[in-house]
This record gives structure tokens, C-alpha cells and sequence, in this order.
């Protein structure tokens, strides 16, 4: 379709040279897309076309005879008195930029010209008005201020220049970290703030950008107007025109100098850390070795004294020595395990033995130091024949009876499990103590972890359960417990077929 089909027809033939320029512009102020309108000096709606009808939403019925205030915003009503005093005078108002209301109460940004209607004798009658939507314009201004405003405001130096490297814009952010101003920099090549032995990374960083990719938190180094060199984050994005073709890139650096150094901080105090925890392993492996000595020849010179004929006070204290000794011996080795889990040395010997009976002889032991306690054993089978360590399996099973004991101070019975399974056994210890909250379950298999504050009156290394779960792991099995607050805890280890 052709464009005059959206004309309305004119049948020129019939018309005399003064109708047929009247009926050129009435086509005209019929299809244009801006609202001409036309009023009388006391601003009385006498025309209004269809762009005007579409602009405000107003029918030509609904407008004309109406005031013009119809479509005014109040706040702009003394607007009219300006404009109609300009008209009186024979002046017209030209791109007047102001506010219109719709029926619909939405506001539309407008270009006004408005100029007087003569009569034939050149009598002002009235005025008429040219209104341009200007919304799109002003919304794509106020968008662009606003983007202005913040490549002013921000810390970041927003920096653009062309695809050959000229620096286009530069931000004030840009001149506080460069130093250069922006009439210093602007119009010179972007090497002005790159270190010679890094140019080859504008080749780069342009290649991408060239082929429409961003280069995103390009980590490098840029040099100020002093000649100091500063860490940089870029990120260089390719500047796309309206016909869509890349004629720059925009830059965004980010001084990371104080991430660095933090960064740097970090890693220093973490070496620092790691220096001083190297030094207590080594303190506490020196420390337990040097215990041993002296423990082991106590210990023997005890079961001497054990075997002499005495009374029976003496008999008592030497009982007494030689089961404090014990408790000392076992803090002593649980160290020394510790300094050896840590150092890779923790060596085991494993064989063929009986789990029912190395349990049973556990169970015995703590029976026979701890008199009062009542421990029950429920196992199917009377025989369970597995592979490993036994010695470090039972030290495993008295850690946790010892534990069971230790954190259930108004109990006196706990039970113990075996429980065969096709590919594992099972062992679980029980007890009706304070119980450990779900939060802190999974860290008490750590190093030196205890519970702050529930464990009472109840002191230890926090050790136990790290050599156990060390011991578990090695055997290719797994511990873990499931407890409720102040009803008890079940202690829980595998161990493969
Ligand atoms: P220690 O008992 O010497 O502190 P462990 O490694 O054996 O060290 O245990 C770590 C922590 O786990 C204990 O301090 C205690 O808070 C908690 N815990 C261990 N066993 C039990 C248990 N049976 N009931 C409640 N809390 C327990």
C-alpha cells in the first residue's frame, strides 16, 4: 500500500485553488502525528484532531467547546495566562517544553508551538497549538543524567575510548586514581596508563571487545601520573552505536590495592598460624614422649612395691598410686596418639580376632574400676571374627564406655550393641547422660573440641573421640553419634566384614 492510501481522498479537480490548498492542510492536520489543536483567546477548544485524539484520549466531541484547562495540570493552569498573553500580542511560543495531562490522568511531556490565528483583517482570534510527545526524548534524557550521575559519583574510574585506543571519557573517579584530569587525558592514547611491559594486554583486551566480548575482572596492574603502580580489577565492555556497529569500549577499574594487602594479610597470618600449630604439635609430641619415660619406670617400681609384704594402709595407697598412674599413663598416650595422627605415624598391626570378646574384656574393665555401673551386652552371635587392630579397636570401645560413664552423672546403667550385618558390624554404646546438642554433634570428633558449659564438672583433652574417629577411619569404618539434650547419647562405629 502506498503512503497517501492513509491520506484522505481529495478530489483536487473540483476544488479552486484556494479550497484545494485548504483541503492539503486539512489532510495534513488530519494524519500528522502531532495534536493540533486550535482554541479561542478565552481558551475554548475549537479543533482538535485525531493525533490529539489519541494523545489525550479525548473524542473531538468530548473536547471541543471545553476550556483547555481540560488537558493542564493544575500545578501548570498560570502556564495558559503566559501563553495567551504572547498569543494577544502577536508573538509565537515556540518549543515550549512542559507537562500535559491524559484522560486517564497520565502524564505526557510535550513540545509546544502555539501560534495566533489571524482573522482577514489580522485581528487576533486565537491560538493554535502544536503539541509534540516528547516522553520517549525526556525519559531517554533523564536516563542518560542519570548515568552521568552515577560515572561522577562512583569510586570506580569508568573510563571510554575508541577501538584505536583514544581515550574518550574519563570519570573523576578516574582522575582521584590515574591522577591525569580529564582535559589531560581525554584525546590521548590509552598507553598513557599502562606500563610498558604489559602494552601487549591492549591488543588483547581490544581484540576481544573488537569481536563484541566483554573482558570481565581482568586482574593487572596500571600506572598513575606519578609513575606509582597500582592493582587493578577491569572490566572492559565493547560500546555498541544505534546502528549497531562497536565503535569503543567502556573500562570500569577497580582499585584492589586494599583487597591485595588483605589478602596478603590473610596469607601471612595464616603462615604465621601454621608455624605456631606446627610448634605445639611438636611441643605436645616432645612434651608426652619425654612424660613417658619417667611413667613407665614409676609404674614398674609400683608393681614392685605392689608385690612386697605390707600393711594393709600401705596396700591401700599403693592401690591408690597405681590407678592415678593409669589415668596419667592413658592422658600421656592419648597425647602422644594425637602427635602421631598428626605426624602420619599412627601405625597399626592388624589380625585376625574375636570383636565379641575384645568387647567383653572392655566391658569387664570399666565393670572392675567402676563397681556401681551395671553395662549390658546384647550380641546374636557368640563368636564375630574380623580383621584389624584389636588393641586400637578395644581403645576405641573404653573410650566411648569411659565417655558413656564420664557424661552420665545420674546414671548408672548403659548398654552396649554388636550387631552383625551382611557387609559390617556395628557397634553402639548407649548411655542416659546430659546428651549433646544436634549442633555441636558433628564437631565433637574434632581436635581439642568439648562442649562449652554442659560438660559440668568433668574435665579432659578433648582427644577421645579425634583418636577414635582416627582409628574407626583407618579401619575403614565410620563413627558418629545420635543423642537428644539431657536424655543420653548412642555412640555409633562400623567396621567392614
Ligand atoms: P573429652 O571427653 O576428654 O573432653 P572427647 O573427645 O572424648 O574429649 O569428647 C569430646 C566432647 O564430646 C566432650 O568434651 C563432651 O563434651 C562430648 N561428649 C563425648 N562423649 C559424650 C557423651 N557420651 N555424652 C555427652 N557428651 C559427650
Amino acid at each position: 500500500m502506498g503512503e497517501d492510501a492513509y491520506l484522505p481522498k481529495i478530489q483536487m479537480s473540483v476544488l479552486s485553488p484556494v479550497e484545494e490548498k485548504q483541503a492539503i492542510l486539512a489532510a495534513i492536520v488530519e494524519s500528522t502525528v502531532d495534536a493540533i489543536i486550535s482554541k479561542t483567546l478565552d481558551g475554548i477548544i475549537t479543533s482538535w484532531n485525531p493525533a490529539a485524539v489519541k494523545m489525550f484520549g479525548y473524542g473531538e466531541d468530548e473536547a471541543i467547546g471545553k476550556h483547555i484547562s481540560l488537558i493542564i495540570p493544575n500545578d501548570r493552569l498560570d502556564e495558559e495566562a503566559f501563553i495567551i498573553s504572547q498569543i494577544k500580542a502577536g508573538v509565537k511560543v515556540e518549543h515550549f517544553e512542559t507537562v500535559r495531562m491524559a484522560k486517564d490522568g497520565k502524564f505526557i511531556s510535550l513540545s509546544l508551538t502555539i501560534s495566533p490565528i489571524l482573522d482577514e483583517e489580522g485581528k487576533v482570534i486565537g491560538a493554535s497549538k502544536i503539541g509534540r510527545d516528547i516522553s520517549e526524548r525526556k525519559r531517554a534524557q533523564e536516563k542518560q543524567a542519570m548515568l552521568a550521575s552515577i560515572v561522577a559519583a562512583t569510586d570506580d574510574a569508568i573510563i571510554s575510548k575508541t577501538l584505536q585506543g583514544i581515550i574518550t571519557s574519563w570519570n573523576p573517579a578516574a582522575e582521584r586514581l590515574f591522577g591525569f584530569t580529564e582535559e589531560q587525558a581525554i584525546g590521548k592514547h590509552i598507553s598513557l596508563i599502562i606500563p610498558d611491559d604489559r602494552l601487549d594486554e591492549e591488543t588483547y583486551i581490544i581484540g576481544k571487545v573488537s569481536r563484541g566480548v566483554k573482558v570481565d575482572h581482568f586482574q593487572t596492574i596500571r600506572k598513575t601520573k606519578d609513575g606509582k603502580l597500582v592493582p587493578l580489577s577491569l572490566t572492559v565492555s565493547p560500546v555498541i552505536n544505534e546502528s549497531g556497529n562497536i565503535i569503543g569500549a567502556s573500562k570500569i577499574a577497580r582499585d584492589i590495592s586494599a583487597e591485595q594487602a588483605s589478602q596478603q594479610e590473610k596469607a601471612r597470618l595464616y603462615e604465621h598460624l601454621k608455624v605456631l600449630n606446627e610448634k605445639k604439635d611438636d611441643f605436645i609430641a616432645l612434651a608426652s614422649h619425654e612424660l613417658k619415660t619417667p611413667l613407665t619406670s614409676m609404674s614398674a617400681y609400683l608393681q614392685i612395691l605392689a608385690r612386697l609384704e605390707t600393711d594393709a594402709k600401705n596396700k591401700t595407697f599403693v592401690d591408690k598410686l597405681q590407678n592415678q598412674l593409669k589415668k596419667l599413663s592413658s592422658l600421656v598416650n592419648d597425647l602422644l596418639d594425637v602427635s602421631k595422627i598428626e605426624a602420619g605415624k599412627l601405625h597399626f598391626e592388624k589380625e585376625d580376632f574375636d570383636l565379641r570378646k575384645v568387647i567383653e574384656g572392655a566391658i569387664d574393665m570399666i565393670v572392675h574400676v567402676n563397681p556401681d555401673y551395671s553395662i549390658t551386652f546384647e550380641s546374636v552371635n557368640s563368636k564375630c571374627i574380623i580383621t584389624g587392630d584389636s588393641h586400637r579397636i578395644e581403645q576405641v570401645i573404653i573410650n566411648l564406655l569411659t565417655n558413656a560413664i564420664r557424661y552420665s552423672p545420674d546414671s548408672n546403667s548403659l548398654k552396649v550393641y554388636l550387631i552383625e550385618e551382611d557387609n559390617q558390624i556395628k557397634v553402639a554404646v548407649e548411655d542416659h547422660g546430659i546428651g549433646i546438642a544436634q549442633e555441636k554433634l558433628e564437631n565433637i570428633f574434632s581436635r581439642y573440641y568439648r562442649i562449652d558449659g554442659s560438660n559440668g564438672k568433668v574435665s579432659g583433652l578433648g582427644i577421645g573421640l579425634y583418636i577414635c574417629h582416627e582409628i574407626v577411619s583407618r579401619h575403614n569404618g565410620k563413627i558418629w553419634a545420635e543423642s537428644t539434650l539431657g536424655k543420653g547419647s548412642t555412640f555409633w562405629f562400623t567396621l567392614p566384614r
